[in-house]
This record gives structure tokens, sequence and C-alpha cells, in this order.
């Protein structure tokens, strides 16, 4: 592209496109960073012509890397043979019940029904409505809370904004919902106390838990809500224990469990799902990102029978099931998904994300460990994070309003790495395309460092 017509992209996005996550002012004169103009395999290539290798898989989801011709081609074989119709009414398509199948095979739950949605956050308002629904025809209709953990990321409709345990989704929305609530994450570095094990951290965790809910009266707390581990909210990985003591609570309290699988689902921890890599006994799991590799948007919630039959029960009480989405089903996304799932299991990528995560883990802890500034490293399969502060000793954290951490994700650019400085925690983190070869991954760790001592130097 010319830098002529580049510059007049530029200026018609500044003006026109509405972007999400965004400083609207600032954006309102710099115009956009970056414009990607094409990807394929781990790298992105922007209207001018400059190419960046994606450490974050988009957000967290190209998980079989860009601008494969298999997907291409199964898209347009699709287009070419339906290219939509719905599911409402009982009416069906032959490749969305091929994949309810496949996915009910591969859950790590049992799993009665697959519903389908076309985005994490609609997902997660489904699994609400099905949980208050769940309750309704059990006839306990004051058991509709439902509790979620601060940095944990469930979206940002009016319901899952809520979810979200972080304050800038709320501030100015009149969010959360009055039916949501927060615990403390799981973040040893910030929440457990010095000298803690493990054990006694989490066991801190639940009687925290069951402190609000007997607070809040068990007859009013319907479900918990939880990502495996915590992505945007900083990569937190559960300390060991952490589920089971937290379903001891949840079981003695007639509360589901919602397990929000969105980044962890289809492999990224090395695992085909977080539920099994810490030890979760979800009620319904949410999918979404990874199932089809964000080549088209497509979200999915696993219905297990305990909560299916129930909603089953339910069709006497409220006749037909009253929620679904135009796009629900919808066959060009289930075709996307069955071809992103068999280049997974073709070309074994969940076990590629756990080696050249290791990989990965290795060159961050070579990069960063010991730095002055750098006050954790952490991650699972194939996603990592650095977490930023002023000083380790005594461990003290910049000023948020400077912004550490996205000043490195900046500065990463100018080295022609792509990564993400996460909200509410300065904190970068790396969550590239389980393709990515190892060489790629030695660019992106060694670039971010560059970009780290740029940004120290910078700050005297
Ligand atoms: N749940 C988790 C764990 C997520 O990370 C995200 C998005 O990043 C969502 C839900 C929301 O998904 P979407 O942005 O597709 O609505």
């Amino acid at each position: 592209m010319s830098q002529q017509s580049s510059a007049a992209l530029k200026e018609m996005d500044r003006q026109h496109l509405f972007h999400p996550f965004t400083t609207l002012k600032t954006f309102d004169s710099t115009g956009p960073a970056l414009t990607i103009v094409s990807g394929s395999g781990s790298t992105l290539t922007d209207s001018n012509g400059d190419t960046y290798l994606d450490a974050m898989a988009g957000l967290w989801c190209v998980n079989i890397g860009y601008s494969r011709p298999e997907m291409a081609e199964a898209l347009a074989k699709q287009a070419n043979t339906l290219s939509y119709y719905h599911a409402f009414s009982g009416m069906g398509t032959d490749l969305p019940a091929r994949l309810a199948a496949r996915l009910s095979d591969m859950a790590p739950v049992p799993v009665s029904r697959v519903f389908f949605g076309n985005s994490g956050s609609d997902a997660n308002d489904t699994q609400a409505k099905l949980v208050w629904y769940y309750n309704n025809v059990r006839g306990l209709p004051n058991k509709k809370k439902i509790i979620s953990r601060q940095r944990g990321y469930h979206g940002v409709t009016v319901l899952s904004a809520g979810l979200t345990g972080l304050t800038n989704l709320h501030e100015g929305f009149d969010l959360p919902l009055p039916m949501i609530r927060h615990v403390r994450p799981p973040h040893r570095l910030w929440e457990a106390e010095p000298g803690m094990t493990d054990a006694e951290f989490v066991a801190v965790l639940a009687n925290e838990l069951e402190a609000l809910i007997l607070a809040e009266g068990p007859d009013t707390v319907a479900a918990f809500i939880a990502e495996p581990m915590q992505a945007a909210g900083g990569v937190i990985i559960p300390p060991a224990g952490y589920f089971e003591a937290i379903q001891a609570v949840l079981d003695k309290y007639d509360v589901l469990l919602i397990a929000d699988e969105v980044v962890c689902g289809f492999g990224r921890l090395g695992v085909d799902f977080g539920t099994t890599a810490f030890g979760m006994k979800p009620d319904l799991i949410t999918v979404a990102k990874g199932i089809t590799s964000a080549y088209v948007p497509l979200s999915a919630c696993l219905v297990t029978p305990k909560v299916w039959d129930v909603v089953m029960a339910g069709q006497d009480m409220y006749g037909g099931f009253g929620h679904g989405y135009t796009y629900s089903a919808h066959p060009l996304a289930a075709a996307a998904a069955m071809t992103n799932l068999d280049i997974i299991e073709n070309e074994k990528l969940t076990e590629r994300a756990a080696t050249v995560g290791a990989h990965m883990h290795r060159r961050l802890q070579e990069e960063f460990a010991g730095h002055p500034n750098v006050a954790e490293i952490r991650g699972q399969g194939l996603v990592g994070a650095v977490e930023f502060v002023r000083s380790t000793s005594p461990m003290t954290a910049f000023d948020p309003s400077m912004g550490f951490a996205a000043k490195v994700t900046k500065r990463s650019l100018a080295h022609g790495i792509v990564t993400r400085a996460l909200p509410a925690a300065d904190t970068i983190s790396f969550s590239p395309p389980f393709t990515t070869t190892e060489d790629e991954i030695d660019a992106m760790v060694a670039g971010t460092r560059r970009a780290l001592d740029d940004v120290v130097k910078d700050e005297g």
C-alpha cells in the first residue's frame, strides 16, 4: 500500500471507527497505532509494509496461526453450499450438529447439550440465564446471585461486564447488575501474606468465599464463575488445591460452578481444557476464541446433565426455551470450528503448545529473571506473563497512572513485537499461536526485553 493510501486509511479510521477498549480522546488525535492488512502464521503486516511478530495471537485466540488456506477453503465451501440457516423452532443444519457432538465427546466433563452463541460475552450471559432458569424451575426464585473474582474477565455485555472484576468496565455504565458479587483472586504476589504456604493461602480464600455466601444467605447464591487461569486480569495461575477447596464450599451451599474456558479451552495451557489442568468440576463450561481460532465468531455453552435435566423439566412450566441468537449454530462458524479442531488434532498443536510453551518459559526466565523491575514471571502452557514493579524489595508497585507495562508494549512495537499490557496489573502477556517456532519465540522475548531496557532508560 502506498504511503498516501495508508495515511488516508488511517484518517478514515480516526474519523469513523468507534474503537473498543481505547482511550478515545488520545485516539481522536493520533488515529490507529497500526493498521494491520495481512497476517500469516505468527506474522502481521501493516499498511506501511512493516511486519510484526504477534506474541498475543490477536486476543489470545488465533491458535492455529493467521490465514491458513485450509480454513479459507472450509469457509468458502460452506458459503458456497449453505451460507446460513438458523436453528430456531427445532430447525437444524448439518455442521453445527456434528460440532456439538464433537464438543460433547472432547469435553472434560459429561455434557448433555451444547448451546452456540457468537462471543464469550454472550455465552456467559446465556450461562447466567441458564443458572436463573435452573433455580426458578427448582422452586428457588431467590437463589440468583453470581459470585465472580476481582480481575476475572468474562466479557462486556450488561451481565457479563459485571462478572468481569475490572472496575473500568463498571464505572460510567451503572454496572455491575445488583446480583453480582466479587471475591479476591488467587494472586499470591499481592493477595497472600508474606510467608504463607499455598495451602494457607487457599484456605484463606475458601474461607472468604464461604463467609460471603453465609453473609449473603446461601439461599440467594446461585453460581460461582471462574476462568481456570485468569488471563486478562494478569495471567493468574491458581495455587495447588485452589479449585478443590473452592469446590467444597460450592458443593456445601448448592452453588453451581461455571468454568470460563474462553482463553484456556482447546489447548492454550498445553492440555485440552483448563478444567482438567486445575481439577475443576464445572456444571457449565463457556468456550469461544480457540474454538475457531477466531477465523469467525463462535462461542458455546457446554451444559452438563445436572443443569440440562432441570432445563428439560422447566419446559412443562415455561413452555419453549425463550433464548437464542439469529447466529446461534451458524453453519459457517461450525465449518470453521470443525476445520480448526482438525488442524489442532492432526498437527498435535496442543502438545506443541506445551513444548513450545516450555521453551517460552525458559526464555522468559533468561531474559527477565533478576531484573530490578520484574516482580514475577509466570504462566503455563503457551501463556506467559511478566509483572513489573517499582521495586522488588520491598515489593512496591508503580503508580498505575504511569502505565509502565503499556509503555513496554508500545516500545515492543518498535522492535517488531506485539505483546499486551493487561488491565489492572502492570503485566505484559505472551500468548502466541501454537504454530509459533522456537526462533520466533526467541525473537518475541528478546525484543520485549529490549523494549523494557528502553523504557527503564527513558524513565531515568
Ligand atoms: N471470557 C474470557 C475468559 C475472556 O478472556 C473473554 C475475552 O477476552 C471473554 C470471556 C469475552 O469474550 P468476547 O470478547 O468474545 O465477548
